[in-house]
């Protein structure tokens, strides 16, 4: 095991609240690497859509009395250009990630609203499959089109130093989910939280991943094939971005899948420390 840099922080800040702060500095340099090498790979990834686009145009235009064609091209064309706003949604992202807040920034995050903000991300991906996203909390389903979702019971606070972080943690986990599963199946999120812990958990009918790859799945660039994902609009960072975003958060990830069943992805994310305590530490594992 790795030797790590921890610091974790704990303070009231209402009520109830727990709040955690854990700063791996080893993490943090790797993401710096990864945030590097993606930059120095995306004038290629840019270029290569890009130029796709401007030939595809051409040919859509010299085909405009063929019907079929021009769908066809068309096709190809928002396709293309689907994947150039991904590759630039993945550099903003590795953006905001990086962005540690002070720690006096830390912001109580209701987890159930920013869980059905992540949804509400993917709908028009999902409708367009014909794929239902349903989302409960400690087994209640529940409604998130309206601005608000409710329930009965008080929605799970947690503190971050960077709310975004489980925004784009929980919205990269669903888009994968629809993104590799068939039309006309369903994708449930789950948030299970109790005194300890607060689990979101991401559960597709999808192609599943084979057993090889699960351990390399969070690998930056890792794309278990790579031709597929491509033309599917993947770039192999979305699930080391999401797992640095829940380890800002302070929690951890894992990942459950047989091929032709689905996947499960879930997050977990501590609550354990009491509060008022203060303490601070250093060594140990994440
Ligand atoms: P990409 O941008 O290619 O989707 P990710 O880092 O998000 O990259 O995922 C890495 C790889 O893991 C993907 O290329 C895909 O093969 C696999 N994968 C991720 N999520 C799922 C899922 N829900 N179902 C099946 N395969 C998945």
């Amino acid at each position: 095991s790795k030797k790590v840099n921890l610091r974790v922080r704990v303070g009231r800040v209402a009520g109830e609240i727990y709040a955690i702060l854990i700063q791996d500095t080893s993490e943090q340099r790797s993401f710096e690497r990864m945030r590097r090498d993606f930059v120095t790979n995306v004038s290629h990834e840019l270029k290569t859509p890009a130029g796709a686009i401007a030939l595809l145009a051409e040919t859509v235009s010299d085909a405009s009395d063929d019907p079929d064609a021009v769908r066809y091209f068309s096709g190809r064309i928002s396709k293309e250009s689907e994947r150039l706003t991904g590759l630039v949604s993945r550099l903003i992202e590795l953006q905001k990630a990086e962005e540690t807040l002070d720690v006096s920034e830390n912001k109580q995050t209701n987890v159930l609203e920013t869980v059905a903000d992540a949804i509400r991300e993917n709908l028009v991906q999902a409708e367009s499959k014909h794929i239902e996203i349903m989302l409960s909390m400690n087994g209640q389903r529940i409604a998130f089109d309206g601005e608000k979702p409710t329930n009965d019971n008080p929605n799970p606070l947690l503190i971050v130093n960077n709310t975004d972080a489980l925004k784009t943690a929980v919205k990269n986990l669903v888009e994968n989910a629809v993104r590799y599963s068939p039309v006309k199946t369903h994708v449930a999120v789950g948030i299970v939280a109790d005194d300890q812990n607060i689990r979101i958990k991401v559960v597709d009918q999808g192609i599943g991943i084979p057993e090889r790859s699960l351990s390399r799945v969070f690998e930056r660039f890792y794309r278990v094939d790579p031709a597929r994902s491509r033309e599917t609009g993947g770039t192999g960072l979305g699930l080391s971005i999401t797992k640095h975003c829940v380890q800002e958060c302070g929690g951890t990830i894992a990942v459950w899948s047989r091929e032709g069943e689905g996947s499960t992805f879930t997050i977990t994310l501590p609550r354990h420390s009491k509060v008022n305590d203060v303490h601070e530490t250093d060594g140990g594992a994440a």
